[in-house]
């Protein structure tokens, strides 16, 4: 993806305040991004560990969305999952159950969507190898190309965000 400015990220989250969106803290290593290895950026809030943030690339700019994550619990007897966005088997602690609150008025009202995915958000880096799944139970032979596999992460996504959105 191409670079994306602090400013047009904050500007870009649809489902929170402007005073939230201003709360935000971008990654640590933002200034250091490596741009080229990614689909979308995800990352959790240095300053509030339950807080995540994916913002996308789109044709009519970067969408934001922000997630809770659960408050940490007891391991689950999950054995393995699996990531909905870039479809990674992971054992259970390397998936999260993310929450949407929903955009606008549905989301004030308290409406949200969840989903499990990397709980590093790091999809990108799992679907280039750059980064490996601890303690992976699954491994599945993968006949797509990255070009493939980016194209069903990013269509994954899209279907995630236009439910935070509709
Ligand atoms: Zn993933």
């Amino acid at each position: 993806m191409e670079a994306i400015s602090e400013k047009a990220i904050r500007d870009s989250f649809v489902n929170c305040s402007k005073g939230e969106a201003t709360r935000i803290r971008l990654p640590r290593d933002f200034a250091d991004t490596a741009w080229g290895d990614l689909d979308f950026l995800g990352w959790t809030d240095p300053g509030a560990p339950l807080r995540a943030l994916l913002v996308v690339p789109g044709d009519d700019g970067p969408l934001g969305v922000m997630l809770r994550r659960p408050e940490a619990r007891r391991a689950s007897a999950l054995r393995s999952s699996m990531c909905r966005i870039c479809l990674t088997g992971h054992a259970s602690s390397g998936v999260t159950l993310f929450v949407a609150p929903l955009a606008g008025a549905a989301g004030r009202r308290g409406n949200s969507v969840g989903e499990y995915f990397c709980s590093d958000l790091a999809c990108s880096l799992y679907l280039r190898g750059k980064r490996q799944p601890k303690m992976r139970l699954i491994r599945q032979e993968e006949t797509l190309s990255l070009d493939e596999r980016v194209d069903r992460a990013m269509t994954n996504l899209a279907a995630f965000t236009k439910r935070v959105r509709s």
